[in-house]
């Protein structure tokens, strides 16, 4: 499962002190996140009693001004919802297991994951942000893949020698969890592989915890001389406010692309209107939609599914409103398949 992340300074920074401040200060607020259902219910308005919330073994975490963007005294908010841990999660479903996607069949190395051809996955930390409810590596034993300082060298070495593969994919957990200096080193070692053409990130940090994008962070990315595409993920609307508007604003002059994924997720954005005004929210940012993804069958989320009959009439009812560019791809991430299936 996602773990919290070291709230340790690095310990080799040149950075100016106000660099530092400012680099402490996202770990700050990750360190102040909620984690107690009844703190956050309470901070809304509402009575834990009349929520469905309840202990799992998926801990609870949600930044302070990720919870500001949701309503006060609303138990249906669609922000809530993704983060509050719920009795349903308790349930057992066939079919909803704890590797959903076949994670553990794609390991090249510990740390590398592969599953397509010419692109491979960094398992770069176990620590997210936030803690989503419907998070399909919620079981993921990261203790065993993180790819950490050692586990690093190994693979790198597997990169270079393995020229088939042209890009790589900085994943998590999130890594932008990483400390600036953890992150420039990755970067920097991928940037120096020859038979590289670009490094993607995935991270949805720039949207639930947006002082992470600070100005430490945009130099680190800067200093990657191949195309980085970003990968956000947002799931609504709501989600992006000003403070994230302009952490997007900021990442935009450092990524060649600047995508987004989503998972279509019951109760919260599963309605033809809330996919475009989530396309239309996040183009005003400057993001544009890449996958909707259908639930992965993780233990613990069949709460969220909504069936591919429904998915498609949301998403052909939500193309007859928006620009094609603005639809995005409906897929599922299928075990063993060699991309992700188009539904
Ligand atoms: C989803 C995924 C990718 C990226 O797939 P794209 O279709 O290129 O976005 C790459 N590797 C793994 C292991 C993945 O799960
Ligand atoms: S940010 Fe991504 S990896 Fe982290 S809990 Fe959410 S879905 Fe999972």
């Amino acid at each position: 499962m996602p773990q919290t992340a070291s709230t340790e300074p690095d310990k080799h920074s040149m950075r100016s002190a106000q660099e530092q401040l400012s680099q402490t200060s996202w770990q700050q607020a990750m360190a102040e996140a909620y984690v107690q259902p009844a703190d956050l219910l309470q901070d809304l308005g509402l009575d834990p009693l009349t929520t469905d919330a309840a202990a799992t073994t998926f801990p609870m975490r949600v930044p302070r001004s990720y919870a500001a963007r949701m309503a006060r005294g609303d138990p249906q908010d669609p922000l809530l919802l993704q983060v509050l841990p719920g009795r349903a999660e308790l349930l057992a479903t066939p079919g909803f297991n704890a590797d959903p996607v076949g994670d553990l069949n794609s390991i090249r190395v510990p740390g590398l994951l592969q599953k397509y051809a010419g692109r491979a996955l960094i398992i770069t930390t176990g620590a997210c942000a936030v803690h989503c409810r419907y998070c399909f590596r919620r079981d993921f034993p990261y203790g065993e893949q993180l790819a950490g300082k050692k586990r690093l060298a190994a693979l790198m070495e597997t990169l270079r020698e393995d020229t088939s593969i042209t890009e790589v994919i900085l994943s998590g957990g999130d890594p932008l969890s990483l400390t600036d200096d953890r992150l420039h080193d990755l970067l920097k070692g991928l940037d120096q592989l020859p038979q590289l053409q670009r490094i993607r990130i995935h991270t949805r940090t720039p949207i639930v915890l947006p002082e992470r994008v600070n100005n430490s962070l945009i130099e680190v990315l800067q200093q990657v001389r191949k195309p980085l595409v970003t990968v956000l993920h947002c799931n609504h609307a709501n989600e992006v406010d000003a403070r994230v508007s302009r952490a997007i604003s900021l990442l935009k002059p450092c990524s060649t692309s600047l995508l987004n994924q989503a998972v279509l997720l019951k109760g919260i954005n599963d309605s033809a209107l809330a996919l475009v005004d989530l396309s239309e929210k996040l183009f005003t940012a400057g993001v544009l939609p890449y996958y909707l993804h259908q639930l992965d069958p993780v233990a613990g989320a069949a709460h969220f599914a909504v069936s591919d009959a429904k998915a498609r009439e949301y998403l052909r009812e939500a193309a007859t409103r928006l620009p094609g560019y603005l639809v995005p791809r409906l897929v599922r991430e299928q075990a063993g398949a060699a991309a992700k299936t188009p539904l």
